[in-house]
């Protein structure tokens, strides 16, 4: 047996794993307590990929569909990749000659974000292809904060992480930190950290519409807003610091620009004008006000709970704007930048004049090179020019995309779709060809996803633990080989061999350091002793000016509909608002065929809602409710959480494979698609950055019983 040290890529952390292996096999997956930085740490889900990696239903060979694309129709016929390469490059070229670039898109999912080697050539094949349609996830969970960094501090790469370690208070807006393990920040346990920060003083809020698990006596409070009402209780905070007369003038003088054009957006939110609508008293808001801006050291986070409701970039400017006002922008204790191996920062770098280019679906940009997702569907089935031919890499849209039965139609449509996956999942359901990829444990990789990240910048580098099984092969392979078949420069195939980290040894050369040199260092790690504090108003901010924008003129419209709406929340609030609900037994539409995962109450996603709530519909825990509203309507088993405000409900998303047979186990326990009831199209996300919107959705909730009743024509969609 040999233990092989390696690191995880489900999430941001990238905590260090040693792979024991016994004839070719990995047979445990265990924390890497030698590792400088995780230091031991490994979660639930990264130790249970092992059952990821040894399922059986994973993709072992190349497959070209025969007969009907609907799920579970057709054969799937076995190929060899030079047949099959050679026949998707043939079509995927007449497509290209006859219709033109913009009619091959494609659609990259999360877990690429985690391949350092399938990210470049990503890059390389749609360059080399000439599409602009190019979408991925981060536009169902992020894209806001590039957005935000673009126009704040003039790059979409310069994220301030909180110090948590020498902050006297932390404010962390959507984000349960012991479920997910923070995103826009790779720290390993980032709970023992808050907690430590707790037993010196330091006061910690989880801004939350749940009473989330981060919470105790131990780590911190939770302040239970209303879903989707962030942007207000921000603006009311700052606003009054600012009657507290607690600005710091002298950073804003020095580094700052637009500072009148912030005040007068947050002039008409007083803790008073917004309590009603965020749901909580005026005198909380202003005691939180008070305890923040009064702590010597301070500090703000913020994820996906926020990023995912209407104003996710606005709210994450407000949050930057919490941090610098105050002067705890690049201070110890406050939020502070951390380069890691290669300047990052700089690489982000955007220019903001004309970001928008009109369209048949209205105005859009891109994010990072990322259209909306939302706006994929119409693209297939409402445009001039549509989409014929789509390439998915490691993604799922139909499970992870707001409108579930748009997305079924617009599969169906396509000419050609290549799935990319270690699965025939649920959007592999309607492809012309499976291409089975390797998984995290059969490919060599570099940690790059925390670049600029890291709470502690450093680099590792992992060989595969084990070959790739049958004819599995690395995405930056795949993609080279269509390449090559279209007759197209494949970068990363044209030397003999070929030198797939040629790209990543130049980065790495910024450090001094070079992939050679890493995999002989103690589990493949340097820990870089990089200082970045001090540094961000002279190196890492990119706006012309050097200064941070206070209110960047691009938010114009947006802070106009931002008023609006909260004229409208003070009027009338929706009945239900329902959020994302994360486990530590999914990650995303990860984890849907793991049997260990889908036990007991974990066997099937559920509405929570909370008691009081369920006695007034007059039914009981576990009954069938319907949810519904204008996007569509799903049946679900009702859960009674206490953790929830009333007239708030949640559910975890990345179920819904009824109509997945190539994977058993999650078709046995299918759940339901939560994104069935999100909308889709245009005017379904922030225009500023493509996030779709997602949470504080309103929704109907009615019992079974009384939808039976109803007019068989409004039969419900499961
Ligand atoms: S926290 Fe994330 S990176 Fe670390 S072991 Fe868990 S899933 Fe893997």
């Amino acid at each position: 047996m040999k233990s092989i040290p390696t690191f995880c890529r489900v999430c941001e952390p990238s905590c260090a794993l040693i792979a024991q292996v016994t004839d070719g096999t990995v047979t445990r997956l265990q924390p890497d307590k030698a590792h400088p930085v995780s230091q031991g740490f490994a979660c639930h889900k990264g130790l249970n990929y092992l059952a990821i990696h040894q399922d059986p239903d994973r993709l072992d060979q190349p497959l070209a569909r025969q007969g009907s694309r609907r799920p579970g129709e057709g054969q799937w016929q076995p190929r060899d990749w030079d047949s099959v390469v050679t026949d998707i490059g043939a079509t995927l070229s007449q497509i290209h000659e006859q219709y033109g670039p913009d009619a091959i898109g494609g659609y990259i999912g999360n877990p690429s974000a985690f391949n350092a080697l399938g990210s470049q050539a990503i890059g390389d094949f749609f360059m080399a292809m000439g599409s602009r349609r190019i979408f991925n996830s981060g536009t169902q969970d992020c894209a806001n904060k590039f957005a935000a960094g673009e126009a704040v501090f003039g790059t979409s790469t310069l994220h301030p992480l909180p110090d948590i370690e020498r902050t006297d208070c932390l404010l962390i807006f959507g984000e349960n930190p012991k479920i997910s393990h923070m995103s826009f920040i790779s720290i390993a346990d980032p709970m023992a950290k808050i907690r430590s920060a707790c037993q010196r003083g330091a006061k910690v809020f989880y801004i939350n519409p749940r009473q989330i698990e981060s919470a105790s006596p131990k780590t911190g409070d939770v302040v239970q807003i209303l879903p989707d009402t962030d942007l207000y209780l921000m603006a009311a905070l700052i606003h009054e610091i600012d009657a507290l007369g607690r600005f710091d003038e002298r950073v804003i003088r020095d580094h700052g620009s637009r500072i009148e054009d912030l005040r007068s957006f947050i002039a008409p939110y007083s803790a008073d004008a917004v309590a009603s609508v965020v749901g909580l008293g005026a005198d909380a808001i202003r005691s939180l006000a008070d305890t923040f801006s009064g702590a010597n050291r301070a500090s703000v986070h913020m994820s996906t709970g926020v990023n995912m409701g209407q104003h996710g970039t606005l709210c994450y400017w407000l949050l930057q704007m919490l941090s610098f006002v105050t002067g705890n922008l690049d201070r110890p204790g406050g939020n502070f930048y951390s380069e890691g191996f290669y300047p990052a920062a700089k690489a982000g770098r955007a220019r903001l004049d004309n970001v928008f280019f009109p369209s048949q679906h209205g105005e859009m940009r891109h994010i990072r090179g990322a259209l909306a997702g939302n706006l994929l569907p119409d693209m297939i089935l409402d445009d001039d020019n549509p989409i014929r031919a789509l390439v998915v890499i490691a993604g799922n849209p139909l499970l992870s995309v707001g409108g579930e039965a748009r997305w079924r139609q617009a599969l169906e449509k396509l000419d050609l779709l290549i799935v990319i996956d270690l699965f025939r999942n649920a959007t592999g359901e309607y492809a012309h060809y499976l291409l089975p990829s390797a998984d995290m444990l059969e490919r060599p990789d570099l940690n790059i996803c925390g670049l600029g990240m890291q709470y502690q910048p450093y680099v590792q580098y992992t060989d595969a633990v084990v070959t790739p099984a049958g004819q599995r092969r690395e995405e930056w392979w795949i993609l080279s080989r269509l390449l090559q078949a279209m007759a197209l420069h494949a970068p990363m195939l044209e030397q003999d061999p070929p030198q797939p980290f040629a790209r990543l040894d130049h980065m790495l050369s910024r450090s001094g350091l070079c992939v050679d040199a890493l995999a002989q260092q103690p589990s493949g790690t340097a820990v870089l002793d990089t200082q970045s504090i001090g540094r961000f108003y002279t190196d890492f901010i990119q706006t012309d000016d050097k200064r941070v924008d206070c209110c960047p003129p691009l938010f114009a419209d947006a802070l106009t509909l931002a008023d609006q709406q909260f004229q409208a929340l003070k009027q009338a609030a929706p009945a239900f608002r329902l959020i994302n609900l994360r486990t530590n037994y999914m990650h995303n539409s990860w984890y849907q065929n793991v049997p260990t995962l889908k036990r007991g109450a974990n066997a099937s996603n559920s509405l929570h809602m909370h008691p009081a709530d369920i006695e007034s519909m007059g039914i009981q825990d576990g009954d069938a409710v319907e949810a519904s509203n204008e996007y569509g309507r799903v049946q679900v088993g009702v859960r009674s959480d206490s953790s929830l405000r009333p007239g708030v409900v949640a559910m975890t998303h990345g179920w819904g494979n009824r109509q997945t047979p190539g994977m058993r186990v999650a078709q046995q326990h299918p759940g339901v698609n939560i994104n069935a009831l999100l909308p889709n199209g245009p005017g379904s996300y922030e225009k500023l950055s493509n996030q779709a919107f997602m949470s504080g959705v309103p929704v109907s909730i009615q019992p079974v019983t009384s939808v039976a009743d109803r007019d068989a024509s409004t039969k419900p969609e499961l």
